[in-house]
C-alpha cells in the first residue's frame, strides 16, 4: 500500500517531489482533488472529533506535515519518506501554477492579509492567474461563498482558515466543483503577506 496508517489516519508514502509530480498531473487533467497537510495537532485532534476523522478519510492525499509524524511512522515502524512542510507545497504549486498559466482562489485570512498575499504572489508568479481571493471571516456553510469561488472556476483553491474550519470548507462544498486542487493552509496568507 502507498498508505501509512497513524492513529487511522491515512498517510501519503510520497516524497515531496513526487507529491508535485502527482499533484502537476492531476492538475493537467484536471482531476478535483483535496489535499490535507496535518501535523500530530490534527491527527490528535482527529481522535476525540469523529467529524473531523470523516473530514479526513474525505482527502484524497493527507501529507505528513510535521517531524513528529515522521518520528511517530517510524516508532510504529512504518516509516514515511520525509516532511512535506504545507507551506513549502503551497510554494511549489504556485510554481507550478505559474508555469502551466492556471488559475489561483486564495481564500481566508483578513481581508488587508489576503489582499496583501494576493499583490505579493502577482509579482512573484506573473504568469499565474489570481482568479479570485476572499476574507476568511464567515459562516463555513455560507453558500455564498462557495458560489464565489465555483464562479471563478479555479484549478487551484487555497484555503486558509485554520484549522479544523479550512477542511470542512473543502469537504461541504467540494462535491459541487466540475474541477480544483483544494488544500487548506492555515497561516500561510500571514506569511506571503509579509
Ligand atoms: N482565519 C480565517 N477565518 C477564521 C479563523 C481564522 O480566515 O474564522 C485565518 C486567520 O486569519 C489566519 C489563518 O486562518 O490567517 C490561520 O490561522 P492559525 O494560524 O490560527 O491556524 P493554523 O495555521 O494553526 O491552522
Amino acid at each position: 500500500s502507498n498508505k501509512v496508517n497513524i492513529l487511522d489516519v491515512e498517510f501519503d508514502k510520497q516524497t515531496k517531489a513526487e507529491t508535485i509530480d502527482l499533484l502537476a498531473s492531476r492538475l493537467k487533467d484536471h482531476k478535483k482533488t483535496f489535499i490535507v497537510t496535518a501535523n500530530p495537532e490534527i491527527v490528535m485532534y482527529a481522535q476525540r472529533d469523529s467529524d473531523y476523522m470523516a473530514t479526513l478519510r474525505a482527502a484524497d492525499y493527507i501529507i505528513p506535515d510535521g517531524a513528529g509524524i515522521i518520528m511517530g511512522a517510524k516508532l510504529l515502524k512504518r516509516p514515511l519518506p520525509e516532511r512535506v512542510a504545507g507551506f513549502d507545497l503551497l510554494k511549489d504549486l504556485l510554481a507550478v501554477a505559474n508555469c502551466e498559466y492556471l488559475n489561483v482562489f486564495f481564500l481566508g485570512a483578513k481581508e488587508d492579509v489576503v489582499r496583501k498575499a494576493v499583490t505579493n504572489v502577482k509579482q512573484e508568479y506573473p504568469n499565474l492567474h489570481v482568479c479570485g481571493y476572499h476574507h476568511g471571516y464567515f459562516d463555513e456553510k455560507d453558500e455564498k461563498v462557495a458560489e464565489i469561488v465555483k464562479k471563478a472556476e479555479p484549478d487551484l483553491v487555497f484555503v486558509a482558515l485554520g484549522f479544523p474550519k479550512q477542511e470542512r470548507w473543502i469537504k461541504i462544498h467540494f462535491p459541487q466543483f466540475h474541477k480544483g486542487v483544494f488544500m487548506g493552509v492555515g497561516g500561510s496568507f500571514d506569511v506571503l503577506a509579509g
